[in-house]
């Protein structure tokens, strides 16, 4: 079987121009990233290569035109995804994808140029774009942000796939060099180069597809772990809102945390007077040092929550009442290091009832602060028995006169 290099051609500009038609529509209906663009411009001139290809017998000044329209390719798509993953740039520059580009094709030119023969032109050619493969292969793997994945693996496959072919098509034609174009060996590489720029082009939409895919669902998973920062974190001082710990402390108590099990509430004294005397900035600041303090003195399996303006809480898995007393002891001391002008917190500590909710706790938890409140403020007051009738244990100081 001969191959009729025209239908091959033509085979080729179809396939490829198709495939860029596909990315162009792409583009402009659906958002893409940085890159996209000369993905796509690399497959027009693809296509447009091999469509000069074509004239090659009839004008053959425009083979080196035709040719550096297929040397582009792997150079280009290399652009694009060096602009795809700017964030983290090769140390290669990009000075040198063109030089690589232009050092190929003056080689070919060269050859050309001085009439060598057509084996001699046939090697430097291969050579050329084997040489550009085997580089946009080595620098697309070395990409970090798109290494893992599969699109981007599929590429370099491509590359050392078209890399190979035409290492084999210039060591063919530097083997024999008298031996006719038209030979089996010659003819199996000319389909085997049609058939690498066809499937080039198809897995650059699937690349380009899919990365644009991934980038996407990847930015969706950011905003979506943004909003829930922002809908559970109060981001003044850091700990969870009110909502987000009750939605903790209570998916804590329904998976069955270790017992006993205590409910710490705590509140700034005279906090008003801080805003007054030294403005809502110092107010935030002294809020934030509450949470950061808080945030030091805990154990990881502790939740803490703001449940609004001064007033914070702390559910604390295995801790008796002695352990929270201390715990609320640990936060006033760090408090105090923490900060040049005193702050008193009053504290309200319940151990958690087998089976009772946790707005129960919280309510005891409130009377006990509200005790420690009447009591002069500056201490913690642990509190027993039903909310209906609470009993006060013994107010423990907190080492702070309230301001
Ligand atoms: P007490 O000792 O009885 O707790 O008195 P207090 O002055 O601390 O009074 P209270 O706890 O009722 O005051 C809470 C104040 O906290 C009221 C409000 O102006 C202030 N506040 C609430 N949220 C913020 C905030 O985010 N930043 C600042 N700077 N102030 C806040
Ligand atoms: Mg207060």
């Amino acid at each position: 079987m001969t191959i009729h290099l025209p239908t091959l051609l033509v085979v080729c500009v179809v396939a490829v121009a198709a495939s860029a038609g596909v990315m162009t529509l792409y583009a402009a209906t659906q958002r893409t990233y940085r890159g996209f663009g000369w993905w796509i411009a690399a497959q027009w001139l693809l296509a447009l290569g091999c469509l000069v290809q074509m004239f090659r017998d009839s004008a053959p000044e425009l083979l080196p035109l035709a040719n550096l329209l297929l040397l582009q390719w792997p150079v280009v798509v290399l652009g694009g995804m060096r602009r795809f993953s700017a964030r983290h740039p090769s140390r290669v520059p990009p000075v040198v994808d063109a030089l690589m580009l232009g050092g190929a094709w003056m080689l070919w030119l060269v050859v050309w140029a001085s009439g060598g023969s057509l084996a001699s032109r046939v090697a430097a050619y291969s050579g050329a774009v084997c040489a550009l493969h085997l580089y946009s292969a080595a620098l697309v793997w070395q990409m970090a942000e798109t290494r893992g994945s599969a699109a981007t693996r599929m590429l370099v496959g491509v590359d050392l796939m078209a890399a190979l072919l035409h290492a084999l098509r210039a060591s063919a034609a530097l083997a024999a060099p008298t031996a006719p174009a038209t030979g089996l060996v010659t003819e199996a590489l000319l389909l085997g180069s049609a058939l690498v720029i066809v499937v080039s082009a198809l897995v650059m939409v699937y690349l380009a597809l899919m990365l644009t895919g991934e980038r996407s669902e990847s930015q969706l998973r950011e905003i979506h772990r943004q909003l829930r920062v922002l809908a559970d974190i109060d981001l003044l001082t850091r700990v969870p809102n009110r909502r987000h710990f009750h939605e903790l402390a209570a998916q804590a108590l329904a998976e069955g945390v270790e017992q006993p099990c205590t409910l710490m509430m705590l509140d700034i004294d005279h906090f008003k007077r801080i805003n007054d005397l030294h403005g809502h900035a110092a107010g935030d600041e002294a809020l934030r040092e509450v949470g950061r303090c808080m945030h030091d003195a805990l154990r990881r399996q502790d939740i803490a929550g703001r449940l609004g303006g001064d007033e914070f809480a702390v559910l604390l898995p295995a801790a008796a009442v002695d352990d929270a007393l201390a715990v609320a002891g640990r936060i006033v001391e760090r408090l105090a290091q923490c900060r040049a002008e005193p702050l008193g917190l009053s504290i309200g500590v319940v151990q958690l009832q087998p089976g009772e909710p946790l707005d129960e706790a919280l309510r005891r938890a409130d009377q006990a602060l509200y005790e420690a409140k009447r009591q002069g403020r500056g201490c913690a007051v642990p509190a027993f028995g039903a909310e209906s009738k609470p009993v006060f244990g013994e107010s423990r100081p907190l080492g702070l006169s309230p301001l």
